[in-house]
């Protein structure tokens, strides 16, 4: 290692910018974060400089640099895009043993500045001794997305409360499982969510918990983990996963999903083969609720979105009845995923002003809806948990009034490599799912199709249209059931 990387206290320290252009504005982004006192001296200084000034003042001299400019500086930056006057800095510089960097040229410089990710109080710096910066840019970037953009609060918030806990728990080992519950779990995200009372909250729990010397009490995050394809998850998700001890899974989320929790997570499985088994509900909910109260933080992986078709409310209450706190992560839902995935609007201005999402299938077996309300015009549905069902809605829609040309397009296994599309018209709706062999998890939409928004259809869309004369037969067959 050439160079040694430290944090350098510039409290009231004096640093010197030489230069008024764009080197030294992109070295002045990054100083007038510090709280050091700054000098820019320089013959021509571009407006950016001068505006960064209003936020954040700091001293310019327009003039030319002059050797009694580095008196009492800390640090030098030969940033002007003049070479000779660059070397002329920081050879002056060296003379009285000041630290100074020539913007872009390393080997006339005796530090160089890292690539930054700034979670103020949380600083994280990454080098690569000048050899390769495009490297730790893409580090920047990876980290950018992995850490929460206010994990500075969860260090300011712990540093606020370091003397409470120090006070209040006196044994070390005990006092680190406290920390370790807090800024993993539900405190943290309290903090992160710039909620201070239920952070509060939280803390009080969690010292309650200490002094009677009990197992921390764990918490439930029920995450929407979206349709499938990994990267369509929230950065939020991600971050619970990353910091669960259990892993609570449905049948529909993708393995793929469970990388981005830890190895040593426990993993159960709680696949639900159809909707509204009850005794499997409340098993979920009773694993749920022992896990937390093992002081677990528990994360509930469930397909799209927990609140939409998830049964979220009922695991909820299990969950809260328990005395255990439950948080919800956002997720992309199946409809909105499938929708995206084909290039299909589900809304169209002038045309399709209201769009409904509806499930196929419940307890009780196919649903009763207000049938009239789904065929009005203007409408669009997307029916989840539908292709068994589709032969019940495509008779109750066509009795209803609506037209058997009515668009219908079929997505299954969305988002996934297995993905497959089906575009029919209402008449054909359970035809097309049986002669297509549509299995998987789908998604029946009624009312959108491309044409209506201006657009083409992807080529992989599979087109089900059997023969006219089939077509009228079948057509005629379904309204004398209908009127039967
Ligand atoms: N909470 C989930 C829905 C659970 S109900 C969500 O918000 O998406 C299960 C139904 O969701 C399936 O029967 C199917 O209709 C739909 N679904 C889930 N994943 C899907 C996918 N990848 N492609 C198509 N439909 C999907």
């Amino acid at each position: 290692m050439r160079y040694f990387p430290i944090f350098l206290d510039l409290e009231d320290r004096h640093v010197l910018i030489v230069g008024g252009g764009e080197k030294a504005l992109q070295k002045l982004r990054l100083l007038t974060k510090t709280t050091a006192r700054l000098t820019v001296v320089a013959e021509e200084v571009d407006d950016g400089v001068a505006d960064l000034q209003v936020q954040r003042p700091f001293n310019i001299l327009r003039r030319s640099f002059s050797e009694s400019d580095l008196a009492g500086a800390s640090l030098v930056f030969a940033a002007s895009d003049d070479s000779e006057l660059d070397g002329r800095v920081a050879a002056a510089a060296r003379a009285k043993g000041i630290p100074v960097n020539v913007v872009d040229v390393p080997a006339d410089s005796n530090f160089i500045m890292p690539a930054i990710v700034d979670r103020d109080p949380v600083v994280v710096a990454i080098g690569t001794e000048g050899t390769a910066p495009i490297l730790a840019r893409e580090i920047k970037a990876k980290l950018e997305s992995w850490l929460p953009a206010h994990f500075g609060r969860v260090a300011q918030s712990a540093g606020a409360i370091r003397q409470k806990i120090g006070e209040a728990i006196i044994d070390p080992v005990l006092r680190r499982r406290t920390w370790e519950t807090l800024l993993q779990g539900l405190w943290r995200q309290f903090v992160l969510n710039g909620d201070p009372s239920g952070a509060d909250r939280e803390l009080t729990r969690q010292l309650d918990a200490a002094r009677n010397e009990a197992t921390p009490v764990g918490s439930v995050a029920l995450i929407g983990c979206g349709p499938g394809e990994p990267d369509l998850i929230t950065l939020k998700a991600q971050q619970y996963l990353q910091s669960a001890d259990v892993l609570v899974v449905d049948r529909l989320v993708n393995p793929a999903i469970m990388e981005y929790a830890r190895r040593d997570a426990i993993r159960i499985y709680v696949g639900k083969e159809r909707e509204g088994d009850a005794a499997l509900q409340d098993e979920i909910n009773r694993t749920l609720v022992r896990e937390a109260l093992k002081g677990h933080r528990v994360a509930r992986l469930k397909g799209g979105d927990a609140f939409v078709f998830g049964r979220a409310a009922e695991e909820m209450s299990a969950v809260r009845a328990a005395g255990i706190p439950v948080t919800v992560v956002p997720g992309i839902t199946a409809a909105h995923a499938c929708a995206a995935s084909v290039g299909l609007p589900v809304t169209l201005r002038t045309k399709v002003r209201q769009f409904t999402v509806i499930t196929g299938a419940s307890a009780e077996g196919p649903v009763e809806v207000d049938w009239s309300s789904l065929v009005a015009p203007g409408q669009a549905f997307a029916i989840y948990m539908g292709v068994r069902t589709a032969e019940h809605f495509r008779g109750r829609l066509l009795a209803a009034g609506a037209q058997p040309d009515t668009p219908i397009v079929i997505v299954e296994n969305g988002t996934l490599s297995s993905e497959r599309v089906v575009s029919t018209r209402l008449s054909l709706l359970a035809r097309a799912i049986a002669d297509k062999g549509i299995v998987g998890p789908a998604i029946i939409f009624v009312g959108l199709d491309w044409a209506s928004a201006g657009l083409t259809p992807p080529e992989r869309v599979e087109v089900y249209e059997p023969a006219a004369q089939d077509a009228a037969t079948q057509s005629m067959i379904s309204q004398t059931h209908s009127t039967a």
